[in-house]
């Protein structure tokens, strides 16, 4: 079999050139990583979890008229995308004060935000990826005054998505990030949702015990985090209830 051609290669995903001009092929790999990968491991069936996780968030989004890049997945690992220019921004979705807002400004972990609140990071693993205003973003030509607002739209409607698949699940949305794209469909240019939602990007809190299902149990050692993702899986349909991760996730089709 001839060798598929590597795209580029990510800390947590790699892609592979699709089958058909335009499209990608997303491979999740098990690969943790925290604080600009200074903090770094191999989580046992990650990759699994977070690629049937982004199946099922951005189907969803799809289904509700929130346009993104994925197209269908294929085996355990990996997903059909289009292709899309990426914007330079992570652009993170607050609902409740935590990690770096609550360092950087003094507000309690857990302090419920009047309204969410929408931040850009700029896309820079050299700088660590700094916050920026949307006077950066214009200036410096990463989007122009349209391309944000579109992307604030796109944003909150997946806010308003996200916490309402998860709130029916008992886990609330803290935050989230999410890159956006561009693709261009003969002379017009649309931004659409990319990369991955998963509990890597998301900072998702049980609503009755409090306890981390996200990333953050690997950033602060708070336990395994591929249970912590299973059982996000678990609620939402995604695995068998009565897996656990020792007996190793079994996913449904
Ligand atoms: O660290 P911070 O509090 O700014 O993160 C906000 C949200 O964005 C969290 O859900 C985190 O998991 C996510 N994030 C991410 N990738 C980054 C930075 C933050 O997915 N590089």
């Amino acid at each position: 079999m001839a060798r598929r051609k590597k795209i580029y290669e990510g800390k947590a995903k790699v892609l592979y050139e699709g089958p058909e001009p335009g499209t990608l092929v997303q491979y999740f790999k098990d690969d943790a990583t925290a604080f600009n990968a200074e903090k770094h491991d191999v989580v046992e069936g990650k990759g699994v979890l977070n690629n049937r996780l982004s199946e099922f968030f951005m189907t969803g989004l799809n289904a509700i008229g929130v346009p993104t890049h994925f197209i269908k997945r294929i085996n355990m690992r990996e997903q059909l995308i289009r292709s899309v220019e990426i914007i330079p921004l992570e652009v993170v979705v607050r609902n409740v004060a935590a990690g770096s807002m609550s360092k950087r400004l003094g507000i309690e972990e857990g302090t419920a935000l009047p309204r969410p609140i929408i931040e850009f990071y700029y896309k820079d693993d050299a700088l660590g990826d700094p916050l920026v205003t949307e006077e950066h973003v214009i200036a410096f030509g990463w989007a122009s005054q349209q391309d944000l607002d579109d992307m604030v739209a796109l944003a909150l409607r997946v806010n308003d998505f996200m916490s309402g698949v998860m709130m029916a699940v008992g886990i609330k949305l803290v935050d989230f990030k999410i890159e956006i794209g561009r693709i261009w469909e003969n002379d017009f240019m649309r931004l659409i949702v990319a990369d991955e939602i998963s509990p890597d990007s998301c900072r998702l809190w049980d609503m009755k015990t409090g306890q981390k299902l996200d990333k953050d149990v690997f950033r602060r050692d708070l336990g395994n985090l591929a249970d912590a993702y299973t059982e996000v899986a678990k609620r939402l349909g995604v695995l068998p209830s009565n897996v656990t991760h020792a007996t190793k996730p079994t996913l449904i089709n």
